[in-house]
């Protein structure tokens, strides 16, 4: 029995979620055809569904990682986001596409957004595996959107609990959620 078994429930299997990620880099490549295009991939949630997308986008892009921590009151975020981990080249000019994990409340893109626009990028996009949609505080536009969950909170491909399970290869959901 693997050791996620007693507390993990599958909600999106490990076929499934690259098959979606297939797509989702046939219609990047398509989109970005010409443009000097790169991903940032926001820490540490998003790194399983960066890796995977990159290599499903036939262009020569380039990749950054960014990594943000929010402030939480309780346990609602307030909104409040700090740098961990800043970019390490310049986005000037550069076709920007974000990467995330999953998009809750909006809180945390919305930051991101605003100080990527601030480096002069040619454009800025947003690319999330996971949406919850119920749980949206600010309208934030998705380019490009893996699958749109209900309100529960999950792990594996990146996403933890405690800083752990994030090696699962499929999205899951606590058994005590
Ligand atoms: P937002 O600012 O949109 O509320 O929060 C986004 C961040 O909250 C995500 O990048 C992720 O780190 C965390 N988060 C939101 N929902 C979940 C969830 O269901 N599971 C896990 N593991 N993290 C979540």
């Amino acid at each position: 029995m693997a050791f996620y078994e007693r507390d993990v429930d599958t909600m999106i299997d490990t076929d499934t979620l690259q098959a979606r990620i297939r797509e989702l880099g046939v219609e990047i490549t398509k989109d970005y055809q010409g443009k000097d295009l790169t991903l940032v991939g926001i820490m540490k949630g998003s790194v399983f569904f960066l890796t995977d997308l990159a290599k499903a986008i036939d262009l020569p892009l380039t990749f950054e990682l960014m990594g943000v921590s929010s402030y939480h009151g309780g346990t609602e975020t307030t909104g409040e986001v700090r740098i961990t981990h800043d970019l390490t080249k310049p986005l000037h000019g550069k076709h920007v596409l974000v990467v995330e994990d999953i998009i809750d409340t909006g809180l945390t893109m919305k930051f991101l957004l605003e100080n990527l626009g601030a480096r002069h990028p040619a454009s800025v996009k947003v690319c999330t595996l996971l949406e919850k949609p119920s749980r949206a505080k600010v309208k934030v536009a998705i380019d490009y959107k893996g699958f749109v969950i209900e309100d529960r909170f999950v792990v594996g491909y990146g996403l933890d609990w405690g800083e752990k399970y994030r090696n699962l290869p499929f999205i899951g959901v606590m058994k005590a959620d």
